[in-house]
């Protein structure tokens, strides 16, 4: 249990609009003492609020003071007020994309997903760029704090069950890194999951994989790639880490011997982009005998983008040729492509229409 969770004299969360901090958490189940409820009664509320569980007396555990039942209203409606989904938009593929809305306004997108996956977004926007992204047009517009992180989980969980997150929806969650590992720890603590459940997605630093593997939750990895040629990676991710790809994927490679999960190398699939021959060579050179795997994500194609989607068929090849050459690819789809499919499009359609220039933003892959 994080040593935060049980912490006393938090203020209460003031009525302020603004990102929901984990002490505005902690101040709703800090009420509960005033009806004389220990350390040992409040773990089970924030259990069941990581669950997406409504806050009750389990039948297990201590006695707990007859003054906390009658307060658990109260502390519900609480909770409920830090955020709420604002649409939920089910996809003919059996995901349901959920736009979540923040006190003070802001929106982001979490994705459940097939398999009792779920991708939440870690940054309302993004800094970084990438010019097939959505979210990356608009730029980054602020920080997720740990609880808006946690409250997606708690949102989703009351819709379905999760035993997987990924840090794959809009945002990147090494430019927003204190605040993420805060949310790791709380994750594969109270919030149940095991580490290999829980999938960090980056462009890539090896500085940010020496902090992963000196956490205590040690999350699998999620590589965004898209290239092995270093110019055309500077053009497509602009405001990623100018690293070498074959040096930052044998980093990435070298974390996940160390973790013992395996990574997972994103490339989003753009049509005379990133589908010649040459890059298949290249990624069987690097990724052969490798604890890793290639996901090839056809690009969804995002209205005012130059990008093409390829035809079915290139990618079908690519993964013959890889597979032939000993590299374990796939292709992998977007989720919920009929329902505003690259993520933060949803976000910017329910933008009004004077912000959405701005906010034209947010899309990441969701992938
Ligand atoms: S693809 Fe991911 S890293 Fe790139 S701009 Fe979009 S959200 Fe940011």
């Amino acid at each position: 249990m994080p040593a935060a969770f049980l912490s006393t004299g938090v203020p209460r969360r003031s009525r302020r609009a603004g990102p929901v901090k984990l002490r505005d958490v902690q101040s709703v189940l800090e009420l509960a003492r005033s009806s004389g409820a220990s350390d040992r009664h409040l773990r089970p509320l924030w259990m069941q609020w990581l669950r997406g569980e409504r806050l009750q007396i389990g039948e297990r555990g201590p006695t707990p003071p007859k003054k906390l039942a009658e307060l658990l209203p109260q502390l519900q409606e609480r909770l409920d007020a830090l955020a709420k989904v604002r649409s939920e938009h089910p996809s003919s593929d059996g995901s349901t994309r959920l736009l979540v809305e923040l006190p003070d306004g802001a929106t982001v997108e979490s994705v459940l997903l097939a398999r009792e996956a779920l991708c939440i977004s870690t940054q309302v926007g993004c800094a970084v760029g990438c010019r097939f992204c959505k979210t990356g047009e608009g730029g980054l517009l602020r920080q997720l704090s740990t609880a808006e992180m946690l409250t997606q989980v708690a949102l989703a969980r009351a819709r379905a069950k999760v035993r997987r997150i990924v840090l794959m929806g809009m945002g990147e969650p090494a430019h927003n890194l204190e605040n993420v590992l805060e949310a790791l720890t709380w994750l594969g603590g109270p919030g149940e999951l095991a580490h290999k459940q829980l999938v960090f997605s980056t462009v890539g630093d090896p500085a940010v994989f020496e902090r992963l593997l000196a956490h205590s939750v040690r999350p699998a990895l999620a590589l965004s790639l898209h290239t092995t040629d270093a110019t055309l990676r500077a053009e497509l991710l602009p405001r990623a880490p100018k690293i070498e790809p074959a040096d930052l994927l044998r980093a990435a490679c070298d974390y996940a011997d160390a973790v013992t999960w395996p990574l997972q190398v994103q490339w989003t699939l753009l049509e005379g982009v990133n589908d010649s021959d040459v890059e298949v060579e290249r990624l069987a050179e690097l990724l052969r005998g490798r604890r890793a795997m290639l996901n090839l994500i056809p690009w969804n194609q995002v209205e005012g983008f130059d990008f093409r989607r390829p035809d079915p068929l290139r990618a079908r090849d690519m993964v013959r040729a890889l597979k032939a050459a000993g590299v374990f690819a796939t292709i992998r789809r977007s989720g919920g492509q009929d329902v505003e499919g690259a993520c933060g499009q949803l976000r910017a359609r329910s933008l009004p229409a004077g912000r959405r220039t701005r906010a034209k933003s947010s899309e990441t892959n969701l992938s």
